[in-house]
């Protein structure tokens, strides 16, 4: 097993503030044609997971950054998603001041041991062994999210060895950014460094030693991982 390598700081591009990493929050199931190839049932509120600190890694722009393939794992898949940080303190936040909270964007992968997830899944036992491993929170230096479009309908997309395997949009969401916010500060409350994951789209995929992923969100620094 690894020993972990968490970033003491989260890197945003032209950003004087510094953001120790809090707790990484992840949506699950929300993009639709995901929740289909998964065969998961709609819901009327998003539902969330959470991983340890100490399974975040930050890679550098226009480096690769390596990620070591779990012991004993039998089947590791990749979960492209967009992936907020939490700027400002709050709780009970509304969907119209929601985006006011989130200082930077970034990719991420939610790496998952989808061999484990399966039987966890099955028996209706807790998540954290398939999702919150070293290294299952690789993420790409984020953007201030002041110097992004408006809209944040941006074109994501994998590829692993070169081929494409997932590719969306996120307006495709079904819980938007705003909605995540407002819904996980009633829960929660969120302080400056805490991130979210907020989900992939369709394609998810298995990875084997070697391959090189790439992963692409529109305006954002890409990630390039390694997995050996
Ligand atoms: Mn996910």
């Amino acid at each position: 097993m690894p020993k972990p390598k968490n970033p003491e700081f989260i890197k945003v591009k032209n950003s004087s503030e510094e953001y120790r990493p809090s707790r990484i929050f992840c949506v699950g199931a929300n993009y639709r044609k995901h929740v289909v190839e998964m065969g998961l049932p709609g819901r009327e509120k998003p539902f969330f997971f959470m991983k340890p600190r100490e399974s975040l890694v930050q890679g550098k722009e226009n480096e690769e950054l390596v990620i070591e393939y779990p012991e004993n794992c039998k089947n590791l898949e990749h979960e492209l998603e967009l992936v907020l940080l939490i700027g400002n303190s709050g709780s009970n936040i509304s969907d119209e001041q929601a985006m006011r909270y989130v200082h930077g964007v970034g990719v991420g992968l939610d790496m998952t041991r989808r061999d484990l997830q399966k039987i966890l899944r099955e028996k209706k036992q807790p998540w954290e062994i398939s999702k919150a491993f070293e290294q299952s929170a690789p993420i790409g230096n984020f953007r201030k999210i002041c110097e992004l479009e408006k809209d944040l309908c941006f074109d994501m997309c994998l590829t692993v060895n070169g081929v494409i395997r997932q590719r969306g949009n996120t307006k495709e969401m079904i819980f938007s950014m705003r909605e995540i916010i407002s819904n996980l500060s009633k829960y929660f409350y969120l302080v400056p460094g805490d991130l979210i994951f907020t989900g992939t789209p369709q394609g998810v995929a298995t990875v084997s030693k070697g391959d090189k992923l790439v992963a692409v969100i529109d305006q954002l620094p890409s990630l390039c991982i390694n997995v050996v």
